[in-house]
């Protein structure tokens, strides 16, 4: 069985992705790999990170491995907090202290659009493969529901009336910025 390393130590994000791709490959975390230290993520894009994030892992073991890294970029904020979505209110924020900062900047903003866009980047024998998702909706005045992670509360994607916080993690993870690459990527891994 061939082995492919996902550069991350996010849980829920390797089971998600285990359960589609079944036993075509051996899926090995960070932390399956013993790797324990930080992986530079200092490009000004969400591609360039995931970019970053794949090649320092591939450079590092010479396995076939794939990355991700999301941003929500706001219209109205020229795409802020884009890249910076895990820091906007500060390299220790929470989850909470970003989304209060968001909601100041969108005080009295009318345009209220705003994308999640993932990027997963793979290497496959040595070659550089990217799958996008990316799925618009509207941010919210005020937090709403109580599920789900980061900006959720005040994210309400186009064709729903509900929060990503407030729909079943099952509806989310199926309709999601991180669905729609995730599923791109399971596509070319099925194919080859
Ligand atoms: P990461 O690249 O997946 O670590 O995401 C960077 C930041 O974007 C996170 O710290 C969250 O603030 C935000 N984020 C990523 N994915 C989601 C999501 O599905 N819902 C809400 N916020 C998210």
């Amino acid at each position: 069985m061939k082995k492919l390393i996902f550069a991350t130590n996010n849980k829920h994000k390797l089971e998600e992705i285990k359960a589609i791709i079944g036993n075509q490959f051996q899926l090995l975390s960070l932390r399956d790999i013993n790797f324990l230290g930080e992986i530079p993520e200092t490009s000004p894009t969400i591609a360039g990170n995931a970019i970053q994030k794949a090649r320092f892992i591939f450079d590092l073991y010479g396995e076939n491995c794939f990355a991700d890294d999301t941003g929500l970029e706001v219209e109205a904020l020229h795409g802020d907090p884009g890249v910076y979505s895990a820091r906007y209110a500060g390299n220790n924020a929470t989850y909470q202290d970003n989304v209060i900062k968001l909601l100041a900047e969108m005080q009295n903003q009318e345009n209220r659009k705003a994308c999640f866009k993932t990027v997963i980047a793979l290497f496959w024998e040595k070659q550089l493969y990217l799958f996008e998702g990316e799925i618009c909706g509207q941010i919210l005045s005020q937090p709403t529901g109580d599920r789900g992670f980061g900006y959720d509360p005040v994210f309400v994607p186009d064709g729903y009336r509900q929060s990503y916080a407030e729909m079943p993690s099952e509806l989310k993870n199926k309709i999601s910025h991180r669905a729609v690459a995730t599923q791109k990527l399971i596509h070319f891994l099925q194919g080859l």
